[in-house]
């Protein structure tokens, strides 16, 4: 059996670290490299994992193609292309995340949580992408359209409030059970410690529990607009979300 490892997890305190240390810990039976902590993000609560390359004393690097978690959520597994050389354990290695792809999956991921104010119904699912994310909402009302939604996100994008995080306990969750806003997924719990994403001054415009990397002030976020809003069912619409203006006539 193996046991799970604890990686430090730098993101979670500073989504702008594209470059980090890190230790070998251990390579687990498939070749996945554990370190003891990392700015890699691991896939989670719909925003990809990172890739990027891990760069060895003599100058040589090891391309990572995927970060996942491991036995538990605390365990984070850096996925080497293939070919790649094996590290040594106990190897300090300098970790560079792809910082462009990186960079648009925490301004997109950000658009999410922007839109979830715009649209506040439960959400029943997500995926953060580089190019697109889509959002899906129990939401029977038709009079969301691309045009008033993109008008009112990038109203609330050029307004450049601050993105901040807070940690609370379980009780404080538990006791404000309206933070929740997605239906089926479950924020993290029992840990003790659960991670809230706050917009404007105090989470004055949105808070909601979320391990996933954002930019620090709205405006980072730039041109963005809703491509595409399909009706999935009798009560469901899912928002496609893209980089760019709104495209004239469309
Ligand atoms: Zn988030």
């Amino acid at each position: 059996m193996n046991m799970a490892y604890e990686t430090k997890a730098l993101f979670r305190e500073d989504a702008y670290l594209s470059t980090a240390e890190g230790t070998v810990v251990a390579i687990n039976d498939r070749g996945g490299i554990i370190l003891d902590s990392t700015n890699f993000y691991a896939t989670s609560g719909g925003q990809p994992g990172d890739i990027g390359h891990f760069e060895r004393a003599d100058g040589s690097v090891i391309q990572i193609a995927a970060t996942v978690t491991g036995e538990t959520k605390n365990e984070i597994i850096h996925v080497p292309a293939e070919g790649q050389a094996v590290p040594e354990i106990g190897e300090k290695l300098v970790l560079h995340v792809d910082w462009p792809r990186r960079y648009r999956l925490m301004r997109m991921h950000t658009a999410c949580h922007l839109l979830s104010v715009i649209c506040p119904f439960p959400i029943t699912g997500a995926a953060v992408g580089e190019e697109e994310s889509r959002v899906d909402f129990d939401l029977p009302d038709p009079s969301y359209t691309k045009e008033n939604v993109t008008e009112r996100l990038m109203e609330m994008i050029r307004a450049n409030s601050p993105v901040s995080t807070r940690w609370i306990t379980d009780e404080e969750l538990a006791a404000n059970p309206g933070l929740v806003k997605s239906k089926n997924v479950r924020p993290p719990m029992g840990n003790g410690q659960i991670r809230l994403v706050l917009i404007g001054e105090d989470g004055a415009i949105d808070s909601q529990p979320c391990g996933g990397t954002h930019v620090s002030e709205t405006q980072e976020v730039g041109e963005i607009h809703i491509g595409k809003i399909e009706k999935k069912g009798k009560e469901n619409r899912r928002f496609r979300i893209r980089f760019g203006s709104l495209p004239a006539g469309a």
